[in-house]
């Protein structure tokens, strides 16, 4: 084997997707996106791979023989990155799943583009740009490595697209950000427009917060982190 070179190294993908016609398809996108894919057919399956390959991202179907996707999240314990499928629809899939720490869903059936493109942004977000990894505003400091918000040193629970949120508008403090690029760069969303989940996140993220202040909205502009 040649010398372990981190920065060469492709990424790789746990897929665990049990329909075959879905899972080949997935795995031969990847790969042409220089992805290694591992492909497991059942969670059970995919628990017992993670420790023997250096997985960046998982892409998990809910339906799976065995424990399901859910049961898979929750065993994972927001360690990875996980971008589930879902059948088209099943809003009360992707909500479950998103709690449960997803970092994205993909609703069936998706075309491979679609996919590959939910996995770059998400992997994005996942190294995240040379930032410092302490981030402060006011009363309010982050730690981007342990993923932790405080207010006057009082960890503020976060989901982690709240936590996304939070850190991309503190890194971009005293500047406007758009609704539309807050959708492309903290969702990796394709397709600007769905404005409305980014206004009940800030709404939801200012209550936890304690200190709506901190996070100001600029009527139909957007938003701007300020102390
Ligand atoms: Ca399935």
């Amino acid at each position: 084997m040649p010398p372990y070179d981190g920065r060469e190294m492709a990424d790789t993908i746990l897929v665990v997707e049990d329909d075959p016609n879905i899972g080949s398809l997935v795995r031969t996108y990847l790969a042409r996106d220089g992805y290694e894919v591992v492909w497991c057919r059942s969670g059970e399956q995919a628990l017992a791979e993670l420790p023997r390959h250096p997985v960046r991202l998982v892409v998990l179907d809910i339906g799976l023989p065995g424990i399901d996707g859910f049961e898979v999240l929750r065993r994972l314990g927001r360690r990875l990155p996980v971008i589930v499928l879902t059948a088209r629809d099943e809003v009360a899939d992707r909500v479950a799943g998103l709690e449960l720490g997803a970092d994205d869903y993909v609703p069936k059936p998706f075309s491979p583009r679609e996919l590959t493109a939910r996995i770059r942004a998400v992997l994005r977000r996942a190294d995240g740009p040379s930032a410092p990894e302490l981030l402060t505003l006011g009363p309010l400091s982050i730690d981007r490595a342990a993923r932790e918000a405080r207010v006057a040193g009082r960890e503020v629970e976060l989901t982690q697209r709240e936590f996304d949120l939070l850190e991309y508008l503190v890194r971009n403090a005293g500047r406007v950000v758009g609704r539309d690029e807050l959708l492309d760069e903290v969702w990796g969303f394709l397709s600007p427009g769905q404005t409305r989940t980014v206004e009940v996140h800030v709404a939801q993220l200012r209550k936890k917060l304690g200190h709506p202040e901190l996070i100001r909205t600029l009527r139909g502009i957007g938003y701007k982190a300020i102390a």
